[in-house]
């Protein structure tokens, strides 16, 4: 394994810390056992799971399970989980790769998340001995399939107004009644981790297998997209469950749900990462065969615009996401621990929720404009389902739903970041006291200038852009204190600022670290890298004026406005010029040029 380069293994600390010394784990710095896991799920994808794909659609699920076997046996079920139960114990660099190059087929994906994620992770990280010795080596192998049973008809964000009832028996076992919805895998799992509420207070969470009297599935719902995918409701009736199946503690529920949706949230950015890899490639050979007006398309400068955006969106995505695995790899590295305990994994992703949900709003929303670009790029074959544009599109929409909707995902950025300032985890709130002391004196200086390595305009910009997020959020904090939490309109802006930040940095690492390195594609990196934060940079002033104009008013307000500009007196870059270039590349590969 490579040792991730990494200065800070504090999650959040970015938006404090310089960019100057700062590492980041790349996709350049894949081990050689990486790059073979790769390729062997590459592999797994092409030649296996697409080709049937079409059968998965008209709901076999005899398939999807055997490709959830082969998965099995290929060792990609079990990267998170120690050999004692049956997995293969990997980092979660490696982990990332398995998501990403899974959802080449996003239906697939999603049982393969369902099983690999959503059961196999509450069972290592929460279970008993007895609990990981019976179930884990079944599920790694594939003989068993899981799902997960949280959301309900009435409870979705919501989860813990949960309805179903768990009650206890004399014996000490629990009788599980109630509906559960949209569950993934559950037109044919034999297992299912089920929250309810003991005594219908006490939100608790329990392994139910399908062979427990009174458990049946609901019809499958009639989707968008993800065909090839199985999702009905879970009805349990009168379920009696052991008391060895309660998972965790009672009342404790919500510490297995939302962790499992932290690790789910950063391997839903990987997987959004996959999906945008594969629509390029598309996108990218389609543009360069299909002639209009005696060229091909890709010749045209509109073309190229798409083409080059794509790209650097991805490039962005793609970069959060190996940088946050690189940080949770390192956290647990200096951790000692025995591999078959679970509890420094959950210590490590949570301390990287922040970057988990940035990871899956702002990648979901990536991959959504880079689908749409493709079905664009395709015009009216777009439009059809005989080339894939279409159903990416379809398949792709439910990300910004599902592991918890990009609207509750943009307050808990902000959100968790306070929480932590007002734990003393991170020295947030007196920073943002002494960047408002510094910035609204009226001769305060713009940033400081570059020191004449690559990309100093860049790492000027972003010191600028982490001071603009402090000063939205520090401001935010000092003006709504304990009701902040009701101001989401003004806690969307100061998400949208964070993420462009922690995007933008991650690019930039990515693409000084390829200088370094003398990567073949570095000088394309550092457009890339350009491109984005100059972009960033006029999203972060925009985000933040909006939040400014909402908190203050009159002098104050303009006060403000004239720190901003201030701060945040950008020159653009010719983006036309660099993205031509981008696109050019990506052209003659005929896809994603970069990871
Ligand atoms: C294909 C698919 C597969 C799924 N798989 C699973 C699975 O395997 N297991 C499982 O348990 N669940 C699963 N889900 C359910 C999914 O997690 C929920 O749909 C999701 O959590 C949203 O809940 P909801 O649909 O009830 O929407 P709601 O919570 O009703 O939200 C509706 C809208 O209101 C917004 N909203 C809600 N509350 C707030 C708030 N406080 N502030 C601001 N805005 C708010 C939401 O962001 C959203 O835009 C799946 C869903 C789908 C579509």
């Amino acid at each position: 394994m490579n040792a991730p380069v990494s200065t800070s293994s504090r999650g959040g600390a970015w938006l404090l810390e310089p960019t100057e010394g700062a590492g980041a784990f790349t996709p350049e710095q894949f081990s050689e056992e990486q790059r073979l896991i790769a390729q062997t799920a590459d592999e797994f994808v092409q030649q296996e799971v697409l080709p049937v794909l079409e059968l998965m659609e008209q709901k076999d699920w005899k398939i999807a399970r055997s490709l959830v076997q082969r998965a099995g046996e290929l060792g990609l079920l079990g990267v998170d989980v120690p050999e004692a139960y049956g997995g293969v114990g990997l980092d979660k660099v490696t982990s990332i790769i398995v998501s990403e190059r899974v959802a080449a087929c996003a239906s697939f994906a999603a049982t393969f998340g369902g099983q690999a994620n959503l059961t196999v992770l509450p069972i290592f990280l929460f279970g008993t001995e007895a609990q990981k010795q019976k179930y884990l080596p079944k599920l790694l192998s594939g003989e068993l399939v899981g799902a997960y049973a949280l959301s309900e008809p009435g409870s979705g964000s919501d989860a813990l107004g949960a309805k179903a009832k768990a009650v206890r028996q004399p014996d000490g076992s629990f009788v599980l009644s109630g509906e559960k919805m949209w569950i993934t895998n559950g037109g044919f799992a034999d297992l299912f981790i089920v929250f309810a509420k003991v005594d219908g207070e006490q939100f608790s969470c329990f392994i139910v297998e399908r062979a427990f009297k009174g458990v049946s599935n609901g019809k499958e719902e009639h989707k968008m997209g993800l065909l090839g995918s199985s999702t009905t409701p879970l009805i349990l009736q009168d379920v009696k469950v052991p008391a060895e199946n309660l998972l965790g503690e009672v009342g404790k529920g919500h510490k297995v749900a939302f962790n499992v949706l932290n690790f789910g949230r950063f391997k839903l950015g990987a997987m959004c990462s996959g999906g945008a890899r594969v629509a390029i490639g598309e996108a990218a050979k389609y543009a360069a065969q299909r002639k209009q007006f005696g060229q091909p398309i890709a010749n045209f400068g509109a073309i190229k615009h798409k083409l080059a955006e794509m790209t650097i969106r991805q490039y962005a995505i793609e970069s959060l996401v190996y940088r946050t695995g690189g940080l949770i790899d390192a956290t647990l590295a200096a951790t000692p621990h025995e591999a078959t305990d679970g509890s420094p994994v959950l210590a490590a992703v949570e301390e990287f929720a922040v970057e988990a949900s940035i990871a899956k709003v702002a990648g979901s929303e990536m991959l959504d404009y880079v689908l749409d670009e493709n079905v664009q790029i395709h015009g009216g074959n777009g439009f059809v389902a005989d080339y894939p544009a279409e159903r990416h599109y379809r398949d792709a929409r439910v990300n910004r739903i599902f592991e918890g909707t990009n609207e509750i995902n943009r307050m808990l950025i902000p959100g968790m970041l306070v929480r932590r300032a007002l734990k003393g985890d991170l020295p947030l709130v007196a920073a943002a006291r002494q960047l408002q002391a510094e910035i609204l004196e009226p001769s305060a200086p713009a940033v400081a200038g570059g020191d004449g390595r690559p990309l100093a305009d860049e790492r000027r910009t972003l010191a600028a852009c982490k001071k603009v997020g402090l000063m939205a959020l520090g401001l935010a904090m000092q003006r709504y204190g304990q009701s902040l939490t009701d101001q989401q309109e003004v806690l969307m802006y100061v998400s949208d600022i964070l993420m462009d930040v922690y995007s933008a940095e991650s690019a930039v690492l990515r693409a000084l670290d390829s200088q370094a390195r003398k990567i073949g594609t570095a000088d394309l990196q550092t457009d890339a890298a350009r491109v984005f934060v100059s972009d960033a940079a006029a999203r972060v002033e925009s985000n933040a004026r909006c939040a400014l104009a909402a908190m203050a008013e009159g002098d104050t307000l303009r006060t403000q406005l004239a720190a901003l500009r201030r701060l945040l007196k950008v020159v653009p870059v010719d983006t036309v010029t660099l993205r031509r270039r981008i696109a050019e590349a990506v052209t003659a590969k005929g896809g994603y040029i970069f990871g």
